[in-house]
């Protein structure tokens, strides 16, 4: 045994991975950077792991920065999927092999994989709870429904978006669910950044055009903030009492304050993408780049980033309301029990 170790063990040459993430603001992605961190540290990787707090200049200058320093791979989930072209330049130029996290990174061919949800079954399920729990499918109805997208900037906001309205769309061409403000196209739904502060403002506006004399029913919000702002416009207006109900919201993530707010009886129900199950694939991938293998992965076809179909592995989302919170998000370890107040 030679005193540097250079026998097969990760311990004298340690590789440095980069990941970058979009943003604290929003649980998940905190718990992302947790277990990426945690599993490659468990095995024998060093980790960088920054933020860029939605500000798309920073994540860049970030990851520029991690490619000057030489870290050996990079795991990015990009704020803005389409504002990385001269990064990924940069990786590719430096040899650093690049893995997306979540969202797709655009317009460049130097992308080796992604690990992500099936984001069109995202919406899917959303839609089918609407149309399930509002009892679409036995006929009744009509309901009026508002609809949001998420973000223009990010290739998943397109998945859940066009999973939703496979669903919904047949109904709303019935006539048996009606969207009063006619804003029916995602650019009209569109949230740009996720902000839930700017979905309240659009539901404000909304609610005061469309429903001064009509009750809504249904809200379709592909996200857990998008899904808070809603429900505090709605109240604002007076939904949330006996008389009258707040709607059935949807929502993703299973944030902790939106999951608070399904035992509570606000929001109606989230979608878990149980990010211990994303990392372990995106720690795959990692290891596979760097010792030049192959990774497995389930997806060859579906993710076009414009320069190249990058191999994809696709987890399933679950969905979320009160009947299930409890087995899925406590028993299985993700939550504690004291991580929520019950009644
Ligand atoms: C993620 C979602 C998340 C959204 C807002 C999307 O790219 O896939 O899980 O709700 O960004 O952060």
């Amino acid at each position: 045994m030679t005193a540097c170790g250079s026998e097969g063990t990760s311990g004298s040459d340690t590789e440095t991975i980069g990941i970058s993430m979009p943003t604290q603001s929003s649980e998940r992605w905190v718990n992302d950077g947790e277990n990426m961190v945690s599993e490659l540290e468990e095995l024998g990787y060093e980790t960088d792991l920054q933020y860029g707090e939605d500000v798309v200049e920073d994540q860049a200058s970030q990851i520029e920065n991690m490619i000057t320093e030489g870290v050996d791979a990079l795991v990015i989930a990009p704020i803005d999927g389409e504002a990385l072209t001269n990064v990924l330049d940069m990786a590719e130029n430096s040899d650093i092999p690049v893995i997306a996290y979540d969202r797709l990174l655009m317009n460049h061919e130097h992308v080796s994989y992604y690990a992500t949800f099936d984001n069109f079954e995202v919406g899917v399920i959303q839609g089918e709870y609407i149309v399930e729990n509002l009892g679409l499918e036995d006929g009744e109805g009509p309901y009026n429904i508002e609809l949001f997208a998420g973000s223009p900037d990010d290739n998943n906001a397109y998945f859940f978006w066009d999973g939703a309205m496979s669903v919904l769309e047949p109904y709303m061409e019935s006539g048996d669910l009606v969207v009063r403000s006619e804003q029916v196209d995602f650019e009209q739904a569109a949230t740009p950044q996720w902000s839930g502060s700017d979905a309240q403002e659009r539901m404000d506006n909304i609610l005061s055009s469309h429903y001064s004399s009509e009750e809504l029913d249904a809200v379709y919000s592909p996200f857990d903030g998008i899904s808070l702002g809603v429900i505090s416009s709605l109240k604002s207006v007076g939904y949330g009492t006996e008389d009258q109900p707040l709607p059935l919201i949807t929502g993703q993530d299973a944030d902790t304050s939106s999951v608070q707010s399904i035992i509570d009886g606000e929001q109606t129900q989230t979608i878990f993408k149980d990010t211990r199950e994303l990392a372990d694939k995106a720690v795959d991938m990692v290891d596979a780049v760097i010792n030049d293998e192959e990774a497995e992965v389930n997806d060859t076809e579906t993710y076009d980033n414009g320069e190249k179909v990058v191999p994809a592995s696709l987890l399933e989302p679950v969905s979320v309301d009160q009947s299930n919170y409890e087995e899925v998000l406590i028993e299985s370890g993700y939550y504690s029990k004291e991580d929520f107040e019950m009644e």
